[in-house]
């Protein structure tokens, strides 16, 4: 029951203080709890309901701000009357999203088939954006888990639901991978988990060395992947390259 549009020129009724920008008090809380709030971290619990509408509003005068310092006369361009307000939904509510969300529900089967043979999945797309430039990261992943009979199994579309999560905040490659083995880990608990992501950086097509074709690979492995090296060969050898 979000109101949309006019929540900059009629603050909900009861908001505290009416002056101070959304972004500071969430900002508050995020440092009374002694938390991080890095571009890759999630900051859901600390945003009220209708916050993030606020926050669409500061961001949008934000980004009119940057496009007046660019000297773009949006006044009379059409093409970017509403880019500010585009760019801030694009932001908050789309590509970076998975910083201001809860995580996505996830239903955990007990192994009733005490399962315990290497699973891969994949190729799940993943897109992001590089923390340094805010350029899009599109790449793909493969998840490989071999579980055991406590681990909780989860539907197959589900990892790609924690990675979509995972991926719509500003990261970084090396650390998007380690939060989502992470998080994996923590909502089955399998004896093993490696993952594998490919992925290009439009930091490096678009601009810097402008080069189209490099991709960045890395992987991290857990649990019985780190102890085994047949199981990590084996694993390796059934992605398709
Ligand atoms: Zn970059």
């Amino acid at each position: 029951m979000l109101m949309k549009a006019d929540a900059s020129s009629q603050p909900s009724p009861g908001a505290p203080d009416e002056g101070t920008p959304v972004s500071v008090r969430i900002r508050e809380r995020i440092q009374a709890a002694r938390k991080r709030f890095h571009a890759n971290d999630n900051i859901a619990e600390f945003i009220e309901p209708g916050e993030l509408e606020s926050m669409l509003d500061e961001v949008e005068k934000k980004m009119q701000g940057v496009l007046d310092s660019m000297v773009i006369d949006t006044a009379s361009d059409h093409n970017t009357g509403n880019t500010a307000r585009r760019v801030a939904k694009m932001y908050v509510n789309e590509v970076f999203r998975g910083r201001y969300v809860k995580p996505p529900p996830i239903t955990e089967f007990p192994n009733a088939e005490h399962l315990n043979e290497l699973m891969i999945v994949g190729p799940i797309t993943v897109r992001s954006a590089c923390s340094h430039h805010f350029c899009p990261v599109i790449g793909k992943l493969w998840v490989g888990v071999m579980p055991n009979e406590h681990t909780n199994v989860i539907g197959l579309s589900k990892y790609a639901r924690l990675a979509e999560w995972v991926m719509g905040r500003p990261q970084i490659q090396e650390e998007a991978v380690v939060q989502l083995a992470d998080l994996i880990m923590e909502k089955t608990q399998p004896d093993g988990l490696a993952l594998v992501m490919e992925a290009s950086h439009y930091c490096m097509a678009w601009r810097g060395v402008k080069d189209l074709d490099s991709k960045m690979i890395n992987s991290v492995m857990r649990g019985v992947f780190l102890k085994d090296p047949a199981l990590r060969r084996e694993f390796l050898a059934l992605l398709p390259r």
